[in-house]
């Protein structure tokens, strides 16, 4: 791999740079090399120059041979901290709080960071991921006192789809849990996506809780994350094999002009994108890899079909595209991380992520019809 950079990417990219104006932006993260994995076949590590001040939006990835470029918003080197990624996003999360659907996705193989991302490195709080600093910002504004007079009330909810089955992360009524009842093969309870008229989506009998401080979304992610099902793949003993769709509604209301706003911000840890052959998947596992790859794959359709403008956009071929309906699209606002291990036995699975997010990131979908 090589991250380009510098005046090497002014003189090559610039020009690409200016042509991809997609409204899905996406954001390329290689994460650092794990003690435990190798380096690359011409021996080195990830070749960049200096620190991520240094890096640019180009990446280059060689496999057999073959060099491939790719162009993004943003390329994260593996010396990026959470810090650096977060300044990124922070008007993006700002503009939930204006009103916006905000969407962040997490993209990429078991393993390549998109928890560490999301959440960051449990125990290590320096290390804290977008979703608590993101929180950290909008509470923060929640609580100073407003210039324009906005105040805002907030709601969080917590959900998971696992094998095309939504799951209430939230809900403390788990007895036995519905981790334990899906594992057995046995349905747990039945959530239902309905879009009201204003373009609002609910899930029936979803948990839905009122939040006044940071601390308190806090520990409801402590709650959804020991809900979470992991499951145990050749690539990652925690692998996730489900998407966790964080959603923080911001209702704000102006006291001096009476306005009121509408925001929502999802932040989702999408489930590993590896094909098959790679997770040696059998029985249970395989089935999962593959209600993994339908949804990933009904996520993709989706975004092209807006791309192109298409009369039909299959929303409802899955739980994540019929969900997330009326934050793709339209004035929604969308970015997505891909993340990418550095370790050259990932090589060709990096290739199909950064293939597949180069497609996305040349998407523009702002004005696309929006239909199911
Ligand atoms: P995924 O969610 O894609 O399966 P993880 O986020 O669990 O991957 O990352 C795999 C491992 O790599 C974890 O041990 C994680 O702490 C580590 N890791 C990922 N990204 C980084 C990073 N940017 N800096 C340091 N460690 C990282």
């Amino acid at each position: 791999y090589k991250v380009i950079e510098g005046e090497k990417l002014r003189k090559e990219l610039h020009n690409t740079i200016l042509e991809l104006k997609g409204n899905i932006r996406v954001f390329c993260r290689v994460r650092p090399l794990l003690p435990d994995e190798g380096c690359n076949t011409d021996g080195k590590l990830i070749s960049y120059p200096t620190s991520m001040e240094a890096a640019g939006r180009g990446i280059e990835l060689t496999h057999n041979g073959q060099k491939h470029s790719f162009t993004f918003d943003k390329v994260f080197a593996p010396d990026a901290s959470q810090e650096d990624v977060v300044i990124e996003i922070s008007q993006l999360v700002q503009s939930a709080l204006d009103g916006y659907k905000v969407c962040i996705f997490a993209y990429g193989q078991t393993g390549s960071g998109k928890t560490y991302t999301m959440m960051g490195r449990p125990g290590y709080p320096e290390e804290k991921g977008l979703i608590p600093r993101s929180l950290e910002q909008i509470f923060h504004i929640r609580q100073s006192q407003h210039p324009q007079g906005w105040k805002y009330e907030m709601q969080v909810s917590m959900l998971e789809i696992y094998n095309e089955t939504i799951r209430d992360l939230l809900s403390t009524n788990k007895s036995p849990s519905d981790a334990t009842r899906q594992e057995n093969g046995t349905p747990g309870k039945q959530y239902t996506i309905k879009h009201d008229a204003s373009g609002n989506t609910h899930v029936t009998d979803l948990t839905v809780v009122d939040v006044q401080s940071v601390e308190e979304v806090a520990f409801l992610l402590n709650r959804a994350a020991n809900s979470r099902s992991v499951g145990k793949t050749q690539m990652n003993e925690q692998s996730s094999r489900s998407h966790f769709v964080f959603t923080l509604r911001i209702y704000g209301v102006n006291e001096s002009t009476d306005q009121q706003v509408e925001g929502i911000l999802n932040l989702i840890d999408l489930a590993g994108s590896e094909r098959l052959s790679k997770s040696g998947s059998t029985g249970d596992r395989l089935k999962e890899t593959q209600a993994i790859n339908k949804s990933l794959s009904s996520l993709s359709d989706v975004i092209f079909a807006l791309a192109k403008k298409e009369d039909h956009v299959p929303f409802r071929n899955s739980k994540l595209t019929y969900l997330l309906q009326p934050c793709l699209g339209g004035d929604s606002k969308t970015l997505m991380f891909v993340n990418i291990s550095p370790d050259q036995s990932s090589a060709a699975e990096s290739l199909c992520s950064l293939r597949f997010a180069s497609r996305v990131n040349a998407c523009e979908i702002g004005t696309a019809r929006r239909n199911t």
